[in-house]
C-alpha cells in the first residue's frame, strides 16, 4: 500500500463499521451514480462498487491511479484530477442525479462541498466524512449558528450519521471525525443571495445584528430590530441566533 501523503490530507479509513454506516446512510441503488472524491487506495470505494451503483471517483494524487486502476479495472470510472474543478461544473461528469459519497480531504472539504452545493446540479444526497468540528458547526443549531451553517443549511437538511474517533483512520489524524449526511433541498430560490445577506450579518460575530447589517448598508439598527422583534428575536440579537428560516424572511423584509 502507498505511503499516506500529508500534502493530500491523506488519512485512509479502515473501520469496516464506518464504512457500512456511510454506505447505509448513501442508500443507493443499482443503477445509481454515485461520485466519490478521493478514493485513496479505494476501501470505501469497493463498499460503494457492491451496491450495484455506478461509481466514479475523483482522484488528485496521480500515484494512487495505478493501484486503484488495478483494483478496480472497468469497475469503475476514475478520473484524475482536482475535485475542487469538477465541483464548479459536474454536468458534464454527472449528466442525471447523482449522489456524493465521500472521506473528504479535510484541508480543502469544505470548500468541495459548498461548490457542489452551489454548482446547478448538485448532488441529490451526499454522505461525507469531515473534521468533527466543521460537522458540528454544519449541523448548528440557532444559539450556535455560523456562516457556514447557513451556509450549508440554506441547501440541505444536515444530520449526523457516525462520529469517528481518529483510530479508524491510517495515519490517525490529529482531529476527530464525523460522517454527516446532507438531504438536498434548496429552501430558497437563490441560495447564494441569502448567503451573501448573512456574510453581512456575519461580519462580527460579537456584535449585535442590527449593528452589522446596519454597517453593511443593510437597514438601519432601528428598522432591523423591528423585524427581529417582530420575528420574536430580541432587537439586540446576534447573528449567530437567526435560523435559516430567520435569514429567509430577513431577506424578504429588506428585499435583498
Ligand atoms: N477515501 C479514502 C481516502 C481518504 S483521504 C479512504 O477513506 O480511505 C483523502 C483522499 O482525497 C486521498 O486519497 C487524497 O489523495 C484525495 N484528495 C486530496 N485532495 C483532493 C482533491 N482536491 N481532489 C480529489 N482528491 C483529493
Amino acid at each position: 500500500m502507498p505511503r499516506a501523503k500529508k500534502s493530500f490530507g491523506q488519512h485512509f479509513l479502515q473501520s469496516p463499521s464506518v464504512i457500512r454506516a456511510i454506505i447505509e446512510a448513501a442508500d443507493l441503488n443499482p443503477g445509481d451514480t454515485v461520485v466519490e472524491v478521493g478514493p485513496g487506495t479505494g476501501v470505501l470505494t469497493r463498499a460503494l462498487v457492491e451496491t450495484g451503483a455506478k461509481v466514479v471517483a475523483i482522484e488528485a494524487d496521480r500515484d494512487l491511479i495505478p493501484v486503484l486502476s488495478a483494483e478496480f479495472g472497468d469497475q469503475i470510472e476514475l478520473i484524475l484530477g482536482d475535485a475542487l474543478d469538477v465541483a464548479r461544473d459536474p454536468v458534464p461528469l454527472v449528466p442525471g442525479p447523482w449522489f456524493l459519497c465521500s472521506n473528504l480531504p479535510y484541508n480543502v472539504g469544505t470548500e468541495i462541498l459548498e461548490r457542489f452545493l452551489a454548482s446547478s446540479h448538485p448532488p441529490v444526497r451526499a454522505v461525507v466524512m469531515v473534521q468533527k468540528e466543521v460537522g458540528d458547526r454544519m449541523m448548528a443549531r440557532p444559539g450556535d449558528m455560523s456562516l457556514l451553517s447557513v451556509a450549508v443549511q440554506v441547501y440541505a437538511q444536515v444530520s449526523r450519521v457516525v462520529r469517528v474517533p481518529p483510530g479508524a483512520f491510517v495515519p490517525p489524524p490529529k482531529v476527530d471525525s464525523v460522517v454527516i449526511q446532507l438531504d438536498v433541498t434548496p429552501k430558497v430560490q437563490d441560495p447564494e443571495r441569502l448567503i451573501a445577506l448573512a456574510k453581512i450579518g456575519f461580519r462580527s460575530r460579537r456584535k449585535q445584528l442590527r449593528k452589522n447589517l446596519e454597517e453593511g448598508g443593510v437597514g438601519t439598527r432601528e428598522t432591523v430590530g423591528a423585524f427581529l422583534a417582530q420575528m420574536g428575536l430580541p432587537e439586540t440579537a446576534r447573528p449567530q441566533e437567526l435560523s435559516v428560516e430567520n435569514w429567509i424572511d430577513l431577506m424578504g423584509y429588506f428585499a435583498f
